[in-house]
C-alpha cells in the first residue's frame, strides 16, 4: 500500500513547525520516528494533507534534570532511553521499560514522545507516564506553552488531550529516591510486540513498610489503568509476598479488560494476576542489590 499524496515541510525551528501545524491543522500530523503514523498512512488509516517533520528542530531530545524532576525531550529515541544513564530506581525503570519496546530499529528510530502523542494503551511509555504521573509540556501558535498533567492527557485509544495543532516537546518525570524500587513485567506472544497486559509498579519502601504504592496496568483499559486497589494493597504493608498476592488479587479484580483476538478478559485478568508479581518481585530485586552495594559500601 502507498499513502494518498501529502505536502511534506520539514522546518528546522520548532515556531516553524508550528506556523506550518497552524495553517491547517486538522488536516496536518506531525512525523517524529514514522514508527506508527508511516504504516497507518500506508494503510490509508490516516490521510494526512500536510506533514510537518520534526526530526531537524534542535533541542527537542535529550535528557535534563530539572530540580527532582526529569525532563525527556518529545524526540528522544526509544534506544536513547534504553541507554539512559539517568542513576537510582527511575533510570532502571526507563532502561527495562525502552528494552520491551518492539525491535532494535523501531527503537532506533521510534520516539518517547512519538508514543505518548500516538496513545497506544499497551504502550510502555504510556504507561509510565501514568505510573508516575508526568506532566507533558504541549506548545502551539495559539495557545503558547501548556502543561497536561498524565491522568488528563490520555484520554481514550489514540486520543489525547494535544489539539491538532500543538506540538509535545517534553515530558517530565519525577525523579525516585532511593526508597523507591519500580519494575515492569509484560506478556507478548511475540519478542516486540505490544504487550497483551503490561503491568508497571512503583513502591516506596521504609523498614520493611510500603509507604507509598504506584500500580499502573496496560492492555486492559483503553488508556493505562491505574489500579487503585493494588494500591491501597500496598500501602502500609509489610514488604512480603503476602502483600505482593494480595495486590495482584486486587488489580485482578478490579480491572475490566476488553475481550479481543489477543485474549478474553478472563485470560487478561489472570495475565493481570501473573504479571504483578513478576513487576514487583523485578523491584525488589533491586531493592536487595541497592542493601548489597550499601552493605558493600
Ligand atoms: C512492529 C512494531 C512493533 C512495535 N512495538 C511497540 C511496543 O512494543 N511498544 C511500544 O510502545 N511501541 C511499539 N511500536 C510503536 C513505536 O514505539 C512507535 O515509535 C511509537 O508508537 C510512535 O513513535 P514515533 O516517534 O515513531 O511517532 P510517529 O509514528 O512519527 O507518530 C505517531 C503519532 O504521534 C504524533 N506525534 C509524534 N510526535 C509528536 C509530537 N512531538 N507532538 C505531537 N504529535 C506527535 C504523530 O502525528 C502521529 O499521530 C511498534 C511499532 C512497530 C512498527
Amino acid at each position: 500500500m502507498k499513502p494518498s499524496p501529502f505536502e511534506y515541510v520539514c522546518p528546522d525551528t520548532l515556531a516553524g513547525a508550528l506556523d506550518a501545524l497552524a495553517q491547517d491543522p486538522d488536516y496536518s500530523k506531525v512525523l517524529a520516528g514514522g514508527q506508527s503514523l508511516v504504516p497507518m498512512m500506508n494503510f490509508r488509516l490516516a490521510r494526512p494533507e500536510r506533514i510537518v517533520d520534526i526530526n531537524k528542530i534542535p533541542d527537542l531530545d535529550g535528557f535534563e534534570v530539572q530540580g527532582d524532576r526529569l525532563r525527556i525531550g518529545a524526540r528522544t529515541r526509544h534506544l536513547s532511553v534504553q541507554y539512559t544513564d539517568q542513576p537510582g530506581p527511575l533510570g532502571n525503570l526507563l532502561r527495562e521499560a525502552a528494552s520491551h519496546v518492539g525491535h532494535l530499529p523501531i527503537r532506533t528510530r521510534g520516539t518517547f514522545g512519538g508514543s505518548i502523542a500516538h496513545c497506544d494503551a499497551a504502550s510502555e511509555w504510556c504507561l509510565v507516564s501514568t505510573l508516575l504521573d508526568a506532566e507533558m509540556t504541549a506548545q502551539s501558535t495559539a495557545r503558547g506553552t501548556r502543561v497536561i498533567p498524565a491522568a488528563d492527557f490520555f484520554q481514550a485509544i489514540f486520543t489525547t488531550a494535544l489539539e491538532p495543532d500543538e506540538i509535545l516537546t517534553s515530558v517530565s518525570l519525577p525523579i525516585l529516591d532511593d526508597n523507591w524500587v519500580a519494575g515492569i513485567a509484560e506478556f507478548a506472544r511475540r519478542a516486540g510486540d505490544f504487550g497483551i497486559v503490561t503491568a508497571t509498579a512503583a513502591v516506596q519502601v521504609v523498614d520493611d513498610t510500603i509507604t507509598e504504592a504506584r500500580v499502573c496496568i496496560g492492555g486492559v483499559s483503553e488508556v493505562p489503568f491505574r489500579s487503585a486497589a493494588a494500591e491501597s494493597a500496598l500501602r502500609g504493608a509489610t514488604w512480603s509476598p503476602d502483600a505482593v498476592t494480595a495486590a495482584a488479587e486486587a488489580a485482578a479484580e478490579e480491572v475490566d479488560p476488553p475481550s479481543d483476538a489477543h485474549g478474553d478478559a478472563a485470560y487478561r485478568r489472570d495475565l493481570v494476576r501473573a504479571l504483578l508479581p513478576r513487576a514487583l518481585g523485578q523491584a525488589q530485586k533491586q531493592a536487595h542489590e541497592q542493601v548489597r552495594k550499601t552493605e558493600a559500601g
